[in-house]
């Protein structure tokens, strides 16, 4: 084989019957494919995988924080290593190819690998990492900020709305939190991650793309505003008389839509909205809503914050309503590494792929691993630009597409890094 020729993965059917077998580890009590972190499904799901991992040839074993990680011995002496996976927890009736396209295609760049007797000098570890969705305790990507030290006795303190503690339903589930919190890796020695995920919005398709090549991962703020006027009756009170912080909170939704669509990049939702008393004939006194604006642009998002800090102070004043504004725990964009797009971008081109760039809306473990090792992202085109739905879709030929990019990215890499 000449360096001239890319390799393509050895048995594509294998790749997708794991896809279809992860799509039957499922809690059928949901609707859709449903495979939340802490549930029983997904520690079967990732016993499945560790010994998957084992199967083709990988040293497996799952960690303190519940991720399940592999390592394909390299040659050179000394212990340099590149990195890939992705997650196989899913939302709420979710899809069968969020994470798992990563994690299964992973499996079989080993497998391929091996067939073809490609021996890396890297170490090549793969993971699959745990509790990527948010959850009901308000957290994401428990395993990569685990695997990167980013995450802290406080998260795992926190409390679901039922007076659950985080820390309790870990240990429910095997997980000890102490363990989880010294979880962290040697990210020194991983000289490069690449994350190979479905690309969940329609820009692929649209663009008639095989390939999307991740530039940089949105950037989120969120925040909280909480509004207290003054409760009256609905029949008697003028209109110019009122405190109404049901209006208030109603301007600053409008707010956030208006401000995130002046941007073409830009993002603005509001996830939850309440009023206080809950009743037709009183004028609200008190009212709270929960939203984020996204980007990958950080001045924008912090232009965004102060316009919209504006906009609530308005809002409120108005009408004589106080108004509390809380920033919550954000995350910056993390930008993907131009060395690693640029090798991507060729392996896809000596494939014959047609590829877009472009970045993304979604969250990822990859944003996370980014903060401390140089990563790439690698995107597939999503049917209809769904995903987070039963009826989420990549089809097979993508899917092979994108692996057989993440093999020659990881050999080109492997090729191409300094080693030390
Ligand atoms: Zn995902």
């Amino acid at each position: 084989m000449s360096v001239l020729d890319p390799l393509t993965i050895a048995d594509p059917g294998q790749l997708t019957a794991d896809l279809v077998h992860l799509s039957t580890i499922v809690d059928s009590t949901v609707p859709g494919w449903t495979r939340q972190a802490l549930t029983e499904a997904d520690v079967v799901g990732r016993h499945w995988v560790r010994a998957r991992m084992a199967e083709a040839g990988l040293d497996a074993h799952i960690d303190g924080a519940g991720n399940v990680i592999g390592v394909l011995r390299g040659t050179a002496p000394g212990n340099s290593a590149i990195m890939t996976g992705s997650h196989t927890d899913t939302v709420e009736g979710g899809g069968r190819y969020d994470g798992n396209v990563g994690v299964a295609s992973a499996l079989e760049v080993v497998r391929t690998l091996r067939a073809n007797e490609v021996r890396l000098r890297h170490d090549l570890i793969v993971v699959d990492f745990f509790s990527e969705e948010p959850n009901r305790f308000g957290i994401s990507c428990i395993g990569s900020r685990a695997l990167t030290g980013f995450i802290t006795a406080e998260d795992l303190d926190r409390v679901d709305s039922d007076g659950v503690r985080f820390a309790d339903e870990l240990v429910r589930i095997d997980i000890d939190p102490s363990a989880l919190l010294s979880s962290r890796m040697d990210t020194s020695r991983i000289k490069a991650f690449v994350e190979l995920h479905i690309e969940q919005g329609p820009y692929l398709e649209e663009q008639g793309s095989d390939i999307g090549l991740v530039t940089s991962i949105t950037g989120i703020k969120r925040f909280r505003v909480a509004f207290r006027g003054r409760p009256d009756h609905a029949g008697t009170t003028p209109m110019n008389r009122r405190h109404d912080a049901g209006c208030a909170a109603a301007g600053s939704v409008l707010a956030i839509e208006q401000i995130a669509s002046a941007n073409v990049d830009g993002r603005g939702t509001t996830g939850l909205v309440t009023f206080t008393p809950d009743a037709v004939n009183i004028v609200t006194e008190s009212a709270e809503l929960w939203g984020e604006f996204r980007s990958p642009d950080l001045r924008w998002l912090d232009d965004a914050g102060t316009e919209f800090h504006s906009a609530v102070q308005r809002e409120g004043a108005s009408r004589s309503v106080e108004a509390q504004l809380d920033w919550l725990p954000s995350e910056q964009p993390a930008g993907m590494d131009d060395r690693f797009i640029e090798v991507t971008a060729r392996e896809a081109d000596r494939l014959g792929l047609k590829q877009s760039r472009l970045y993304s809306g979604a969250e990822h473990d990859a944003a996370i691993i980014a903060k401390k090792i140089p990563t790439a992202m690698i995107f597939v085109p999503s049917k209809d630009g769904r995903s987070h739905c039963p009826d989420e879709f990549t089809a097979d030929k993508d899917i092979h597409s994108g692996a057989n990019v993440l093999l020659n990215t990881i050999i080109t890499l492997d090729r191409e890094l300094d080693f030390a």
